[in-house]
């Protein structure tokens, strides 16, 4: 179905700036350019009308009902750190920007709970509850983010395995729906049986659903020890196997990730340094929490020794917190390191486990057949694979020809593995065509009817995940 969209008029900009105030209302090219892209790599941008940004709940309400009934369309926006350009305003009309709604409202020291509003960035969240003695358990590669965009793409990163993703770190919310209304979701309480649960819904909606102006968030205690094991292996299929093993252990490691030679050698020259052992072919990073010194060493030999068996050419844990800070760094520098090395494409399909390996090896076929290389890394205790086909050596023409069939025959095989299109980064505008592609019709119904259900007019953040 086609909807119509109204134009943002100089009349829109008076009624904006009479919500907003004068100084939350931007139209100057210089100020309202940096919000027509997210991290997308190669993303197309597109500049809105006009970006507002609020500063309380009740400002967004009179907004939605303004650009309800003109049929503006409204782009929310976090730090816009987003890879799949959720945030680009693609219809142009109103950027909603959060970013100054970032005040930590409560941390609830007896219920162990963070009450935030959305344009809280993750880093600014995880300091503060820190200091407090709680921990947020969310880490991700880019902390720069706004917790309101990590429930709106139900944002992963390193911890998954131990904590899980951010749905699983959100009791409540508080959103604005497309029509004005405030809802309140869920609360400061861990149960909840009490009808459909509209938070598990808003949260990974990207947007689409409800504008994000409060969350209410799960604390845990501050853990007391934390150590890396880096792990040098001949072949990345060695690597992998002795993942499974690892994980039937009875101590859950927080993150363990996989990397090849080719990510290490670009990180190097990014950062300047030089990574232990980094000659060898594939790597696993093993990171564990423990009550004390003794109870992470013991694991840690349980883990040598299972790395040994898969033919590991050393399990080593650096002895410095410096030099374990370093390791962790670097792999936080990966994407920027690829950033600066050439133009590239961004994949991150999830798969069971145990189909890691098997998927990797699907893709090497893959880029040699398009002769597009292919940088590979990823959450290995979570299945999520991190994929860069890279622009080498041929023109963007070329380029361009090759590459959405490229990613459409490795989403293909992600799903025939049992996967999915998109572990932690949302379908966005991105990935729209194959998630449309690869998906069961009836699904894809459901989506569509909940997204009528929510926005009739289809204002909200419109051409993302699908086309209605
Ligand atoms: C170097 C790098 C590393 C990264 N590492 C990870 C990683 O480890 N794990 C991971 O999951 N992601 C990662 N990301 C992706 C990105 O950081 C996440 O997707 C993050 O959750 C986006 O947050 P944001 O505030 O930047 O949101 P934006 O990019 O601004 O927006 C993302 C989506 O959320 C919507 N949105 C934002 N705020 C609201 C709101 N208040 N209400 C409703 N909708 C809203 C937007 O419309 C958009 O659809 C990485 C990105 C980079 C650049």
């Amino acid at each position: 179905m086609n909807y119509w969209y109204g134009k943002v008029t100089d009349q829109t900009i008076e009624e904006l700036i009479a919500i907003f105030g004068g100084d939350n209302v931007f139209t100057k090219k210089d100020e309202i350019e940096a919000y027509s892209c997210d991290e997308m790599p190669l993303a197309k941008h597109h500049i809105p009308q006009v970006v507002v940004k609020p500063i309380n709940v009740q400002s967004i309400t009179r907004l939605m009902r303004l650009a309800n009934e003109k049929r503006i369309p409204i782009t929310p926006r976090g730090a816009g750190t987003g890879l799949s350009g959720g945030c680009i305003p693609i219809y142009g009309g109103i950027l909603l920007s959060l970013e100054r709604m970032n005040k930590i409202i409560e941390i609830d020291q007896e219920n162990f709970v963070a009450v935030v509003e959305p344009g809280v960035t993750l880093s600014d969240l995880c300091n503060h509850v820190e200091q407090q003695g709680f921990y947020y358990p969310l880490h991700t590669g880019e902390m720069s983010a706004t917790i309101g965009g990590n429930i709106s793409t139900n944002a992963g990163g390193l911890n998954a395995i131990k904590y899980g993703v951010t749905r699983h770190n959100v009791l409540g919310l508080e959103a604005v729906l497309p029509n004005g209304e405030i809802i309140r979701t869920g609360g400061k309480f861990v149960k909840c049986s009490t009808g459909y649960d509209l938070t598990q819904l808003i949260i990974g909606s990207e947007g689409t659903l409800a504008v994000v102006t409060k969350a209410i968030l799960k604390l845990t205690t501050k853990p007391v020890k934390r150590e890396v094991l880096f792990a040098p292996f001949m072949n990345l299929q060695n690597a992998l196997d002795a993942v499974p093993e690892i994980m039937k252990l009875k101590i859950t490691p927080t993150s363990i990730e996989f990397m090849e030679r080719s990510i290490i050698e670009l990180v190097e020259k990014y950062q300047n340094i030089e990574i232990p052992h980094h000659q060898h072919e594939a790597y696993l990073m093993i990171t564990v929490e423990g009550e004390s010194e003794n109870e992470i060493y013991e694991y840690f030999s349980k883990v040598e020794e299972i790395c040994r068996q898969n033919e590991a050419v050393e399990a080593m844990v650096p002895g410095s917190a410096r030099a374990q800070r370093k390791l962790l760094d670097a792999r936080e520098k990966f994407f920027h390191a690829l950033q600066q090395y050439a133009p590239m494409a961004v994949i991150d399909v999830v798969v069971p486990r145990r189909e890691i390996s098997e998927f990797v090896r699907k893709v090497r076929e893959i880029s040699e057949e398009f002769q597009i290389p292919i940088i590979v890394y990823g959450h290995a205790g979570d299945g999520n694979v991190h994929l860069h086909p890279i622009c080498l050596n041929m023109n963007r023409g070329e380029w361009s020809k090759k590459i959405s069939r490229l990613m459409s025959e490795i989403y293909h095989v992600g799903i025939s593995l049992g996967g999915a299109i998109s572990g932690e980064h949302g379908i966005g505008f991105d990935k729209k065509v194959y998630f449309n592609l690869e998906t069961d019709i009836a699904l894809i119904n459901i989506m569509k009817g909940i997204k009528k259900a929510f926005d009739l007019n289809n204002i909200l953040n419109p051409g993302k995940i699908f086309d209605l």
